[in-house]
């Protein structure tokens, strides 16, 4: 197995308001492979991007990083100087950002944002950096003339992608990408995830992928992890989410969304609503609005468990617990967070082999 590129452990975010601290992430794990591409998926106010924000290390307050510790390739970031940070962002990590035209700045073109970037993290020359933007252009699919446009003069599409390719201006190792694709239509959103895998592929950089999609994660992601209410709620492969998922609330994330094969089914939703993160009830986070709910669910407040190779926070599996079965609880992951085998790009939910619950979380097929 890989050493991974990117490990997190017991890492917490509050937002600091006048009535106290109110935890928005709370004491996660995870570990990303090189190549491995791992969705976070949730309703919004989950945490999702929260997280994103924390391992990137661009939170600003009121929100701020309250335990754990993010190792990047050997170094803790949240230990990190400014200086020092600035040194890792764009050029061993990027981001990218959920609205291009929020992110990128209006009254400058492609190029001059291009420049701006590699003046602030390089001493290459303008002509160095002019090659490098028209490389990165042609990359995301783009004619290189586009560089001399301002945001507005592209489409949704071209935006995301300008964004996509001034994060791959280093070649970095992690991509960070938070709902990259949310302002996009179906086929523009498929379009740019196919180039983000071929370019995944190409350079074999690592992927973290917030999204509320489950149609895009079932075709592009190697692992998800379920958020809910700030904890990780389930983190498994993708294929096996998909095919069995364990906990309540991700058997619900996924009757949520229609499938465009097979027969026509009731979609059910989720009743209710996540809970207010100030005032979190006792025991379960999910118990008011859980299906399976049970006696100590109420008051218990439920671990992550080892099940098969994925991790679940749910009573069913505790001992004795229903869906206990010949699954749970088995404990034999050396590293509960790890991520399975190399994490090849498209090793799971291909776009070439589709999973059989092929979703479309716009109710439209792609
Ligand atoms: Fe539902 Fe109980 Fe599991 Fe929570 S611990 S998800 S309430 S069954």
């Amino acid at each position: 197995m890989p050493e991974p590129i990117l490990q997190v452990r017991d890492l917490s975010v509050a937002y600091q308001t006048d009535a106290g601290p109110v935890p928005a992430v709370d004491r996660v794990d995870l570990d990303l492979a090189p190549t491995e591409f791992l969705a976070i998926v949730g309703e919004s106010g989950c945490g999702k991007s929260t997280l994103l924000f924390a391992i990137a290390q661009l939170l600003s307050p009121p929100a701020g990083v309250t335990g754990g510790s993010v190792v990047f390739k050997g170094r803790d970031m949240v230990r990190l100087t400014d200086a020092e940070l600035r040194a890792v962002r764009w050029s061993e990590f990027s981001v990218v950002m959920q609205s291009a035209m929020n992110a990128l700045n209006p009254v400058k073109s492609v190029a001059a944002q291009m420049l701006d970037v590699c003046h602030a993290h390089t001493s290459m020359s303008k002509a160095e950096i002019r090659k490098r933007s028209e490389e990165v252009m042609r990359l995301v699919s783009i004619d290189p003339v586009h560089l001399d446009s301002y945001p507005h003069q592209l489409s949704g599409g071209m935006r995301q992608r300008a964004m996509i390719a001034m994060a791959m201006l280093f070649t970095p190792d992690l991509v960070i990408m938070d709902e990259p694709t949310s302002a996009l239509d179906v086929v523009a959103q498929r379009s740019l995830m196919m180039q983000i895998k071929e370019l995944q592929r190409e350079l074999g950089f690592a992927v973290l992928f917030v999204t509320h999609d489950m149609s895009l994660v079932s075709h592009f992601s190697d692992r998800v992890m379920v958020m809910y209410a700030g904890q990780v709620a389930e983190l498994g492969g993708t294929r096996e989410l998909f095919e069995r998922p364990l906990h309540p609330y991700s058997r619900g994330l996924l009757e949520a969304f229609p499938s465009i094969r097979g027969n026509k089914e009731h979609l059910v939703g989720i009743p209710g609503s996540p809970p207010d993160l100030a005032r979190l009830p006792e025991g379960c986070r999910f118990a008011p609005r859980c299906p399976s709910v049970m006696t100590p669910c109420s008051t218990l407040v439920p671990e992550l468990l080892a099940v098969d190779d994925s991790l679940v926070r749910c009573h069913l599996y505790g001992n004795g617990g229903e869906g206990a079965g010949d699954a749970a609880g088995s404990g034999s992951r050396g590293s509960p967070t790890a991520p399975p085998g190399t994490g090849e790009p498209g090793s799971n939910g291909s776009p070439d082999e589709p999973l059989d619950r092929e979703l479309s979380g716009t109710g439209r097929s792609s």
